[in-house]
C-alpha cells in the first residue's frame, strides 16, 4: 500500500499487518446451538484460509465478457476474505457444506494440468493463504467430528475453493446437483480427486420460492435448493431451525450487501438468473427469519453468532 510517505512506509506496512489480523478474528471458527422440533442441532463455521480476488471480479459495473475484461486489467485486489464451510451436527447426522480450499493451492504448477488459460487465470485472478490445519480434516478433528460420524458432504457448486477438502471424504457420500455436475462454470475436473463419484440429486421437489429442492434429511429441515447466476446450477444449503433459518449462500454474492444493495459480481454464468436469485432470495427472507452466510463474507461470522437475519 503506498501513501505520502511513499512506498516503504512502514506505517503502511503496519497497517496491512494490522488490517489482516483483525480480519483473521472474523475468520475464527464460529459454533451456535439451536432446535430442531426442540431437539438440539449444533452448527459451525470454519473458514478454511483466506482468499483475495481483484476487487472488479468481486463487484463489476459490467456484464458478460466486458466485466471479465474488466476485472483481468483491474490491478487492485480485495482484502482477505474467508472461505467458509459449514458443519451441522444434526439430529439424523453430521452434514458438511462444502469442503473449501487447501494448502496445496499455493504449490507452483498446481493449476498446470488444468490448460494454459486455467493456469494463468488462476495464478493471477487470486491470491490464497491457506495453512495446513486450516485445512477441513484438521478443522474437523479440532471439532472432535471423525470421518465416519459424518453422514453426507453437500457441494453448493464445483469450484475450486469449495471442493478442494474432497480428500478428505474418500467413503463419505457426496451429494451435488445432477444439472451442475452436468453443466459445471469454471470447474477444474483435473483437481477432482480420482475417486470422485458423487451422488447427484435431481433437485425435483419444491421448498417455498425455490422451484428446485432436494430434501437431505427425512424431517425435511435440511435442503438444497439451486440458486443459479454464479454456475447455471448453482446452489445454497437451508437449515430451517426453530430459532431461525441458516442460509448458507455460498456463491450467490460477496457479501450481504450486494444482495442488499443490487450490486453484482464480475463472473456470473448468467447475470439474468443471478438476479432472479436475488429477488427469490429477497422473498424469502421478506417472510423467513434467515442468517444469511456468503462463502466469503467476513461478517457473516458475526451475523452467524448473534443470529442476525437478512433483512430486505
Ligand atoms: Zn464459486
Amino acid at each position: 500500500m503506498q501513501s505520502a510517505w511513499g512506498p516503504l512506509c512502514i506505517l503502511c506496512e503496519l497497517c496491512d499487518l494490522l488490517n489482516l489480523k483483525l480480519l483473521m478474528v472474523l475468520f475464527d471458527r464460529q459454533s451456535v446451538q439451536l432446535t430442531i422440533s426442540g431437539n438440539p442441532v449444533k452448527i459451525h463455521i470454519v473458514s478454511t484460509g483466506a482468499v483475495s480476488v481483484k476487487t472488479k471480479f468481486r463487484e463489476a459495473t459490467k456484464t458478460g465478457l466486458r466485466a471479465m475484461l474488466d476485472f483481468i486489467l483491474d490491478k487492485k485486489f480485495t482484502e482477505w476474505m474467508p472461505i467458509w464451510v459449514l458443519i451441522i451436527e444434526h439430529p439424523e447426522g453430521v452434514f458438511v457444506i462444502d469442503t473449501g480450499e487447501n494448502a496445496d493451492v499455493n504449490t507452483p504448477g498446481y493449476f498446470r494440468s488444468s490448460g494454459i488459460f486455467a493456469n494463468w487465470f488462476d495464478t493471477t485472478q487470486f491470491k490464497f493463504q491457506v495453512a495446513q490445519d486450516e485445512e477441513i480434516g484438521p478443522q474437523l478433528d479440532q471439532l472432535n467430528i471423525p470421518a465416519d460420524k459424518i453422514k453426507a458432504v453437500i457441494l453448493t457448486h464445483l469450484h475450486l475453493d469449495h471442493i478442494d477438502g474432497l480428500k478428505y471424504f474418500p467413503s463419505t457420500p457426496i451429494i451435488v446437483s445432477k444439472k451442475e455436475w452436468e453443466r459445471p462454470f469454471g470447474d477444474l475436473p483435473k483437481l477432482y480427486p480420482p475417486w470422485f463419484k458423487p451422488t447427484l440429486a435431481a433437485l425435483d421437489e419444491r421448498c417455498d420460492v425455490f422451484e428446485h429442492a432436494h430434501y437431505l434429511t427425512a424431517a425435511k429441515d435440511l435442503v438444497l435448493i439451486e440458486t443459479p447466476g454464479h454456475t447455471y446450477h448453482h446452489c445454497s444449503v437451508l437449515l430451517k431451525a426453530d430459532e431461525c433459518s441458516i442460509f448458507f449462500a455460498a456463491d450467490i454474492c460477496y457479501t450481504q450487501n450486494q444482495i442488499i444493495e443490487e450490486k453484482y459480481s464480475g463472473t456470473n454464468a448468467s447475470h439474468k438468473m443471478a438476479r432472479e436469485t436475488y429477488d427469490k432470495v429477497k422473498r424469502f427472507a421478506k417472510s423467513n427469519k434467515c442468517v444469511f452466510i456468503p462463502s466469503h463474507d467476513a461478517r457473516a461470522s458475526l451475523r452467524f453468532q448473534e443470529l442476525d437475519p437478512l433483512v430486505v
